[in-house]
């Protein structure tokens, strides 16, 4: 087992993340977090194909259309598809491969997600498999889907340098504020370690690894109680929530070379909250 060496370690940095001919998935694409990581791959140069479940499909055409505009016309597709079926997300990836890559895949943004703020103790059976059947499961079965495609990709010659990188949340290290997310916060934590499982296991065919936002500004922000969305910020040294473009940058590097012995790693974007 050997994690592959950087493909031009002495050349200019700039060059390490450069995306130019790669081809990338991202679930749950066609908004927020997910969005703005397809915005980054793009914009270093990969062909991104990006994923919706409520989004209607005439949205998420016109947003893989703005996106490949603004690019120069770089391809960009926008897939349906539930994370929560592994049939459904195992043709996607396929599918993905296939249209945009000629059966090449270089990498996966596993990103689709959804948080509630339900108490604990109230917390239904289906509340409970809803959020892990997206979180965790979702997220187990995006990622095993990639790798298949990452593996016969490394039996056919190819060069093993593939990417996973799993949204999870620095509600998976700490106990966030507002508490009542008790779930939602052990799908993102039980995540984490799969990611770290998962590096260990697929080091000859792909770096696995974590970005761990703090509060983002999306519409997740919304299932927040309004006290709270005015009371965070305070809790944050860098007092302001994050705008979701502040971490496209993140996704790149972890794409890309430029991180090419960063395997198993979770990258804490919180603006300073977890170290407190
Ligand atoms: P949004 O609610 O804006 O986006 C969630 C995305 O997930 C949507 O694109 C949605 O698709 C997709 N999605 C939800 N359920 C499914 C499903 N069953 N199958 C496929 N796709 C699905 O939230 P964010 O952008 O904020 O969240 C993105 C990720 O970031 C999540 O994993 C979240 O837990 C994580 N995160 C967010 C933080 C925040 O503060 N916002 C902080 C830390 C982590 P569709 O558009 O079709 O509905």
């Amino acid at each position: 087992m050997v994690l592959p060496t950087h493909s031009n370690p002495t050349a200019p940095v700039f060059s390490h993340f450069d995306l130019t001919g790669k081809v990338a998935l991202v679930t749950g694409g066609c908004r927020g977090i997910g969005l703005e990581a397809a915005r980054g791959l793009i914009e270093a140069g990969a062909k991104v194909a990006i994923t919706y479940t409520s989004t209607k499909p005439e949205a998420a055409e016109k947003i893989a259309e703005e996106l490949s505009a603004a690019n120069n016309g770089t391809p960009v597709k926008s897939y349906k598809c539930d994370v929560k079926s592994k049939a459904d997300i195992e043709a996607t990836v396929e599918q993905v491969a296939r249209e945009l890559g000629n059966g090449h895949l270089d990498t996966v943004v596993v990103n689709a997600g959804i948080a509630a703020h339900i108490p604990a103790i109230e917390y239904g059976e289906d509340d409970w498999k809803q959020m892990m059947d997206v979180n965790l499961t979702g997220a187990f079965w995006t990622a095993q889907a990639a790798a298949k495609v990452f593996q016969r990709q490394l039996k056919e010659g190819g060069d093993g340098r593939a990417s996973i990188i799993f949204t999870a949340s620095v509600s998976g290290i700490l106990v966030n504020v507002p508490q009542e997310q008790a779930p939602y916060n052990a799908s993102k934590a039980a995540l984490t370690h799969l990611a770290k499982s998962l590096a260990v296991e697929w080091v000859d065919f792909a770096r696995v690894n974590c970005i761990s936002p703090g509060y983002i500004a999306t519409d997740m922000i919304g299932t927040l109680p309004e006290e709270w969305r005015k009371k965070w910020p305070e809790l944050v040294p860098a007092t302001r929530f994050c705008e979701a473009a502040e971490l496209k940058g993140s996704y790149v590097y972890l794409a890309s070379e430029a991180s090419s012995y960063i395997t198993g790693a979770n990258l804490v974007i919180d603006g300073g909250y977890s170290v407190l």
